[in-house]
């Protein structure tokens, strides 16, 4: 016969830890604790699989479980001297919730089950305490009334206006007639009123009695913790945490220990070590004379539970530590105990009846990534965990927190979100509007904060977009050019904040029916896409000491290479400073966007817009010292280390100029008038750019702008080696479809080097040649395409476009409905799709390594920073993955990560 319910009891306890997925967090955890001889409150949980069983049948029960109840039971009440409905000895229990992983506050709990007119009188002369057994009644009745009558029942409550909230007004309703502050002001003779008028309303609502008979109460309330797993809250909880459906929640059946019999009882919960900075001081909160949901549901503030945590806010409020000293020694103790035992941070909750202290729960605590990182080098050095442990207690998203400023966590759960876009760029941000580019500049000049806000952005808004301390744009997606230039920076920025809409020629917004003009201030979290009226306090979240010395040990476990995609002296030097190897994207086009570049983009813009070859040739030759001073920079910086330089890449019409001013200007340089030129910028535009006049076909268009790259490329390698350096180019092609393509452009490439090398007196100019893998034909023929290249970067933002057909810059006006109705689970624009876009990379790989087997194979595309992609990317046996400057610590600990699981399933 299957076991359906586990006690627990000091040494007979039926449980234990690794019974996790079966007994849920709490039940097994209570089942551990009570084998440590820690005071846990006698009890059983119902197991997972029998929340499963009745979920499935509609409500009933599977066979055999009705005896093990009863039989648990029994033993309950033989442990603890009472029965369950005796009028003179009554056993009271509470109904806890409690699955695989925590699900905070997403599903129910029942106190003091059992407490009837039959049970009152016999605990009050038991107690001798009549406040506190109507107080235990009416939290009972409301809770019941709630979670069993009416949640469980799947009753609708109209307008929100639910049986719980009915109850607390009539409460709040008598406070206020009797001129009380608190509920600790309450009577005897209030309470006992409270729960005639509770019952009462209970009826009335509801259209049945509250049961008055214990076994009934047990009865509802198990079934009702089994059904809140399928509950609204809990549904959407797992949905965003991917926490499976078929899980399911054990229920905890526990004698009663009470926290409100007065002023010697108390309740509390406490993390072992500080949650949000990770020092190893026990932190927590306590309140006397109540119950465990008083603390949780905010309706009093607690006070901190010893003297040595609390803040300038609460220094006058008295602590545990000091109110009852010997009940926080042992609290104390139990806070060893079980960090030796579980080596982790735990977050515990407690319950004081008469001095007396009992556990209620025990599980690992959730914490920032400031506190998973110190907490998991300190553990290292105080011998409680290994050097694995400590590398894989950090998520490596967690990282992104030390390397931005963020929204103060603190503040922003008080505040009330504006709305809501992509999370395009890391950290927090707060500053004053601007609504144009130039407006950002301005303001940036008197303002330290300025926010940028734009409908979408274009290269033209760069230098706004540099002076601004956020971005925020109403369309985009992820890879839009915002975002990938607002990541590449390490920038805060939301894109594709739908609700807003912006007039810049007015220079204000609106969002909802609130009106922003030029210069309020709003604050941004890029890190979780939300936007918030005025201005949030930002953490500082410097490098932590231990962050090098933790990253220094996670490199010791990883195999595969970490670059970086940067196009700048600055950015090549920001990511080295965060261990970048290389550079696995410079994305020539950059340099035309940076501040000061207004030079060359006029001259690009000469080439653009040319008409005849002549013409060209000449602004061509014009702009070669340009980016060869650009590359060289770059080479310099990343000295010793592979660059991987990618030939000019966007649609041209990108860099045509829209403001009249600027059309002018090249009217006059071009010597031709306004018109032609408003004509020439037109015949460039493209009905689909992305898929169009771009990438590799551009350079075979027009081989000088080809032949200008590659020559900027090896004089800058040629002069960077004759004094003494060790420039390590590798020149990239993007878009490719075809190996002619790369027959073409190798080509020139050969031609080229062999006179730089002859005008500059060397035996060769060592170099590589390879190709971007971005369209799937190119990943299709990667056999024939690695005849030519000697390196492959998968360009996994084209590829994602074009194997799923989603437009890369449209894409964000249907994705959320897709994600949103499942037919997606994830952003593929974020997290590699393993099961398409990765075939096709798992193709490329094999057929690419056939032809060539030293193929060296990297990623280039914003996936290489999001560690999920990462470890596909290790899987897939990539050499290396490259990311913008600040995910390459990210990108390091994924890369980490995958290397010891992969050791770990060998083994
Ligand atoms: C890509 O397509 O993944 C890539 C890196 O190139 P870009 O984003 O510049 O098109
Ligand atoms: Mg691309």
């Amino acid at each position: 016969m299957e076991k359906y319910v586990y006690s627990f009891n000091g040494e007979k306890t039926e449980g234990n830890a690794s019974l996790m997925n079966l007994l849920g967090g709490k039940g097994a955890n209570l089942a551990e604790m009570a084998r440590l001889g820690i005071p846990v409150p006698p009890g059983f949980t119902i197991t997972t699989e029998c929340c499963n069983a009745f979920l499935q049948s509609g409500g009933s029960y599977p066979k055999g479980y009705e005896d093990q109840l009863e039989e648990a039971l029994s033993r309950l009440e033989a442990n603890m001297e009472l029965a369950f409905g005796d009028p003179e000895n009554p056993l009271l229990v509470s109904c806890r919730s409690g699955g695989r992983q925590s699900m905070p506050g997403m599903m129910e709990t029942v106190l003091n089950v059992g407490l009837t007119s039959e049970t009152i009188p016999g605990l009050i002369k038991k107690t001798g305490n009549p406040r506190f057994v109507y107080d235990s009644y009416r939290r009972l009745i409301m809770m019941y009334a709630d979670v069993v009558m009416e949640k469980a029942e799947g009753i609708e409550a109209v307008n929100g206006n639910g049986i719980r909230n009915q109850l607390e007004k009539i409460l709040a309703a008598f406070k206020e007639t009797r001129n009380l502050q608190n509920d600790a002001d309450l009577t005897e003779d209030d309470l006992k009123t409270l729960c005639g008028l509770f019952t009462e309303r209970v009826a009335t609502v509801l259209g049945e009695e509250f049961p008055d008979s214990p076994v009934a109460q047990l009865e509802g309330a198990i079934g009702a913790v089994f059904k809140s797993w399928n509950g609204k809250r809990a549904r959407s909880y797992r949905r965003i945490e991917q926490i499976p459906d078929k899980w399911g929640t054990g229920v905890t059946v526990q004698a009663m220990v009470f926290g409100n019999m007065g002023n010697t009882s108390a309740t509390g919960v406490a993390f072992t070590r500080n949650p949000a900075t990770g020092e190893n001081t026990f932190f927590g909160e306590w309140l006397a004379n109540a119950q465990g949901e008083d603390v949780v549901a905010g309706l009093r503030t607690p006070a901190p539970i010893n003297d040595a945590t609390k803040r300038e806010t609460n220094k006058g409020v008295k602590s545990l530590e000091a109110t009852m000293p010997s009940a926080y020694q042992e609290l104390e103790s139990i806070r060893t105990t079980l960090e030796r035992h579980y080596r982790e941070m735990l977050d515990i909750e407690f319950t004081i009846e008469n001095e007396r202290l009992y556990m209620l729960q025990c599980r690992v605590g959730k914490r920032t990534g400031t506190a998973s990182l110190v907490m998991a080098m300190e553990m290292l050095e105080e011998g409680l965990i290994d050097e694995i442990t400590a590398i894989k207690r950090v998520k490596p998203h967690q990282l992104n927190e030390l390397l931005h400023p963020i929204v103060d966590p603190d503040e922003e759960s008080r505040a009330q979100c504006l709305t809501e876009g992509l999370p395009a760029g890391p950290g927090g941000a707060f500053g004053h509007l601007a609504f144009t580019s130039d407006d950002a500049v301005k303001l940036a000049k008197t303002h330290p904060n300025v926010i940028l806000v734009r409908e979408e952005t274009n290269p033209e808004d760069i230098e706004g977009m540099r002076a601004a301390s956020g971005i925020l744009t109403a369309r985009g997606g992820m890879t839009s050019h915002a975002a990938l230039v607002a990541r590449g920076w390490g920038k805060c920025c939301i894109v594709g904040a739908g609700d807003i809409a912006i007039h810049p020629s007015m220079k204000k917004m609106q969002i909802g029916d609130k009106t922003f003009n030029q210069g309020d201030i709003l604050t941004l979290n890029g890190t979780r896409g939300r936007v918030y009226e005025g201005k949030l306090k930002m953490v500082d979240a410097t490098e932590d000491s231990r962050f090098q010395s933790f990253m220094k040990m996670a490199d010791a476990y990883r195999t595969m290479g970490v670059r970086a995609n940067a196009d700048t002296r600055e950015d090549a030097l920001v990511a080295k400073n965060y261990g970048a190897e290389g550079i696995g994207l410079f994305r020539t086009e950059h340099m035309f966007y940076s501040a000061g570049a207004d030079d060359r983009l006029f001259i690009l813009r000469k080439i653009i817009l040319s008409d005849t070859e002549g013409e060209r040739k000449a602004a061509v030759r014009e702009l070669e010292p340009f980016v060869k001073e650009e590359i060289k920079e770059t080479l310099k910086a990343m000295d010793g280390m592979p660059v991987t330089i990618r030939a000019l890449d966007p649609p041209l019409h990108e860099f045509v100029p829209h403001s009249r001013a600027k059309q002018v200007e090249l009217a006059e340089a071009l010597g031709v008038d306004l018109n032609e030129i408003k004509r020439r910028c037109e015949t460039l535009q493209e009905s689909n750019p992305m898929m169009g006049h771009r990438g590799v076909r551009l350079g075979i268009s027009f081989p000088d702008l080809t032949e200008m790259q590659v020559k900027a490329v090896f004089e800058a390698t040629a002069e960077l080696a004759k004094n003494g350096h060790h420039p390590q180019p590798e020149i990239m092609i993007p878009v490719t479809c075809d190996v002619e393509e790369l027959v073409f452009v190798r080509k020139i490439v050969n031609r080229v080097c062999e006179e730089v090398a002859r005008q500059y007196g060397l035996a060769a100019i060592v170099h590589k040649f390879g190709t971007m893998i971005e369209i799937p034909r190119s990943a299709l023929r990667a056999h024939q395409m690695a005849e030519l290249s000697e390196f492959f970067s998968f360009g996994t933002n084209d590829l994602t476009q074009l194997t799923y057909g989603f437009s890369r810059d449209d894409a964000g006006e249907f994705l959320p409905t897709y994600l949103e109705k499942k037919i997606l689970s994830a952003d593929p624009f974020q997290t590699l799709d393993p099961l398409g876009v990765g075939e096709l990379i798992k193709i490329a790989v094999e057929r690419g390594r056939e032809t060539r087997p030293d193929l060296k194979i990297g990623i280039c595309g914003e996936h290489g920073g999001d560690p999920a992609s990462v470890r596909f990317c290790f899987k897939a046996g990539l050499d290396y993955v490259s990311c913008s400057p600040y995910r390459i610590p990210i990108a390091r600990l994924a890369a980490a990560h995958a290397a010891i699981e992969a050791s770990e399933t060998k083994k």
